[in-house]
């Protein structure tokens, strides 16, 4: 089938790359020109693991323009992928939505087109795109589309760090349309992954397990509540294990061990019990922020989601209180922080907790140095004011150090050589913010190991 992409950020250049893998024609479409100058040269403007590895794959069957009047017309499925960012209110910013389905109204063809919602996106935004799509169409055209078109959510679910895995092997394909024919098309669109009959790439198998991917076939709303009940979700069981962390520290409990033996059950689960400095990224902070306004509108308040908000920022406030306790003053201590990215395997440093902390550092007058593998880049364009606290390599961060900071549990920092940096430090504290270093090697080579819950 042929199909456009509208915004190759992390989602959109996943969706159209692993579309054209499948063998359907692909056109993504960036406003960005110099994203697509980098894309069709062959090079990938973010860093996710395999993308570069499914781009040469997938490059038969994939283009990249800025034009919207080469890639809209033809195309039997449009998917919107542009960023919903949080307004200050807390609501989502649409104006990105907007103005794509405006372009994309204006160019519709003549032939039945699906435009498919996969960004995340407010409860009614299917009406609202309808209705831009129509107007934009009449303007341009002079006449009423009628029938010609058909409006679908397909939230995604994707985790950046194992982007390509996510979209050829989902858990659930959620796809909402109150439109027989969209429907249909977004089926035979996705029957490649749905059936699991695609022959998976070198670079990223098919896990032993997988079977046929569930379809979530439902209405237009309830497919946009999906989305946010589930980051919701997520983004809760993330605050709860921190609460309790917060409880076994001051109890004398080890929260690893109250996370496994809760987490065992499987009502509950493993995944995303991980005790730890919180979350991050570009999608938790907003999509709770979003359902909480969206809720207001409807005279709902949202006590949980709230509460899950305030304990997540709670475990950044605690990583610098910790710091005060254990180094009493603050001003003139150096701490290090070890990564810089929201969570290990992406240079996205949206919402990334390291930032808060290395400002809540900053402002009580301590010196911050900074250290990612890979977003460290990515952190000197969007940081500018704190770029200059950056460093080359580990060794430089712990040197002289009164403090480190593990942030982000990129493998690379497992696997340091921890006797050699401690003697480069001034003092031995070490806070494991993730939970991630072995804390008898460390504390038997002279580390006064921290972490947030003990
Ligand atoms: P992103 O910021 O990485 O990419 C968005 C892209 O859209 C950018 O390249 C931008 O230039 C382009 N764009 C903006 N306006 C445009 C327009 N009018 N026409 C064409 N292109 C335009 O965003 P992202 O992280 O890929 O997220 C996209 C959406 O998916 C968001 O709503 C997000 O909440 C949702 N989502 C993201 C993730 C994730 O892990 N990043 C996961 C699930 C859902």
């Amino acid at each position: 089938m042929r199909v456009c992409v509208v915004g190759t950020g992390y989602v959109g250049l996943t969706t159209g790359a692993s579309l054209a893998f499948l063998g359907h024609e692909v056109t993504c479409l960036d406003i960005d020109e110099a994203k697509v100058e980098l894309l069709s040269a062959g090079r990938s403007p973010i860093y996710e693991p395999f993308l570069d590895d499914l781009l040469a794959e997938a490059a038969p069957n994939l283009r990249f323009t800025s034009h919207y009047d080469e890639a809209i017309s033809a195309a039997d499925v449009v998917f919107v992928a542009v960023q919903t960012p949080q307004r200050r209110d807390g609501g989502s910013d649409l104006r990105f939505l907007r103005s794509a389905a405006e372009s994309i109204g204006e160019h519709l063809g003549d032939g039945f087109t699906v435009v498919v919602n996969k960004s995340t996106v407010p409860i009614g935004s299917g009406n609202w795109v309808d209705l831009i799509l129509r107007e934009s169409f009449e303007r341009a055209h002079g006449r009423r589309v009628d029938g010609e078109f058909s409006v679908a959510s397909n939230p995604e679910f994707l985790r950046e760090g194992s982007a390509i895995h996510d979209t050829l092997y989902p858990d659930r394909i959620v796809i909402g349309s109150d439109n027989e024919r969209g429907l249909e098309v977004l089926n035979r669109l996705y029957r490649p992954i749905l059936d699991q009959s695609f022959t998976a790439p070198a670079f990223a198998p098919r896990p032993a397990e997988t079977g046929a991917v569930p379809l979530v076939s439902t209405d237009l709303a309830s497919a946009e509540l999906i989305k946010y009940a589930a980051n919701a979700f997520l983004a809760l069981k993330i605050s709860y294990v921190n609460e309790i962390g917060q409880l076994a520290e001051r109890v004398g409990a080890d929260i690893l061990e109250v996370a496994r033996g809760a987490g065992l059950d499987a009502r509950i689960g493993r995944q995303f019990l991980q005790p730890g400095v919180g979350w991050g990224g570009s999608c938790f902070a907003k999509d709770t922020a979003a359902l909480i306004s969206t809720a207001a509108e409807y005279n709902q308040d949202m006590p949980i989601v709230r509460a899950a908000r305030k304990v997540n920022q709670r475990q950044r406030d605690a990583v610098v209180e910790r710091l005060q306790a254990e180094l009493r003053i603050l001003k003139g201590r150096k701490v290090g922080l070890l990564g810089l990215a929201f969570k290990p395997q992406t240079d996205d440093l949206r919402d990334a907790p390291a930032i808060d902390i290395a400002r809540q550092l900053v402002e009580r007058g301590a010196r911050v140095k900074l250290h990612d593998p890979v977003a460290a880049e990515r952190f000197r364009r969007q940081q500018p004011d704190l770029a200059e606290f950056l460093c080359e390599s580990v060794e430089e961060v712990f040197d002289d150090s009164d403090a480190v900071v593990l942030v982000t549990e990129w493998n690379h920092y497992r696997e340091l050589d921890w006797a050699k940096l401690f003697g480069l430090t001034r003092s031995p504290y070490l806070l494991d913010g993730r939970h991630a270093l072995d804390r008898k090697r460390l504390t038997a080579l002279g580390y006064r190991y921290l972490t947030l819950a003990g």
